[in-house]
């Protein structure tokens, strides 16, 4: 596969994302999210240039981090987190975008060693059974976040309703940043959203990391986006 073209071609599409969203320098982070990849698909993008993976599976992504131990590459969970995965999940990554309670922010927050850049993920849909916190609850974890030393509170996060108007999903969570801001502290400078199908009009809604699997590495072998958003 060629990464080089794929990854250039995504860039692109951020940088004209970017122009129509006002912004005169590049700002937009971009995470290659290498679920269900293997490691010689996440060396051969790194070696095209990219540095920031997402990985949502505790024990899939240990096993490519040892493969790939050589490379600088910045880690990010993006998955669910299970209370007995928190050990695991603060020390071999840097970001974590899935925080959505206060026990887990404790619990990476306890095991962490260094620093973790962390974003609370809303369910700015209100779907049930959907990961998130709702956005009614959100300044009461925000609060509790700013009181353990180890996480740097850096913004939040969100997956839209599958069916639902993206741009309003996107919209709303870009609200509840500006509206949280103060309390938030001086580490806040992050907002998760957009995905392959989406990413162009999260940026034009504010997006600072795109979440971005299948416009980079083609059709996911196993349905792992259905499990993740199921
Ligand atoms: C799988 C996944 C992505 C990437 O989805 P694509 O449609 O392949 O770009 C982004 N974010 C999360 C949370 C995911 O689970």
């Amino acid at each position: 596969m060629d990464y080089d073209k794929r990854i250039e071609a995504v860039d692109a599409a951020i940088s004209l994302a970017e122009a129509r969203a006002g912004q005169r320098s590049a700002r937009t982070r971009l995470i290659a999210v290498s679920k269900a990849r293997v490691a010689a698909d996440v060396r051969a993008a790194y070696e095209a240039g990219q540095r920031d993976f997402g990985e949502n599976y505790l024990k899939e992504a240990l096993a490519k981090m040892t493969a790939l131990s050589d490379l600088d590459i910045v880690w990010h969970f993006i998955g669910a987190i299970q209370s007995n995965k928190t050990r695991d999940i603060a020390r071999r990554f840097q970001w974590i975008h899935t925080v959505d309670r206060a026990r887990i922010a404790s619990r990476l927050d306890a095991a962490a060693e260094r620093p973790l850049d962390v974003c609370v993920q809303v369910n700015v849909d209100a779907e049930p059974r959907k990961a998130g916190v709702a956005p009614s609850n959100l300044a009461a974890l925000v609060a509790h976040i700013r009181e353990l030393p180890r996480l740097r509170l850096r913004g939040l996060m969100a997956i839209p309703r599958a069916d639902g108007d993206h741009r309003a999903s996107f919209g709303t969570l870009r609200s509840l940043f500006d509206a949280h801001a103060n309390a938030a502290g001086d580490h806040w400078d992050s907002l998760s959203m957009g995905m392959s199908d989406d990413f162009e009009i999260a940026i034009e809604e504010g997006a600072t990391m795109v979440r971005i699997g299948t416009a980079i590495f083609g059709p996911r072998p196993t349905p792992a986006r259905e499990r993740v958003l199921a």
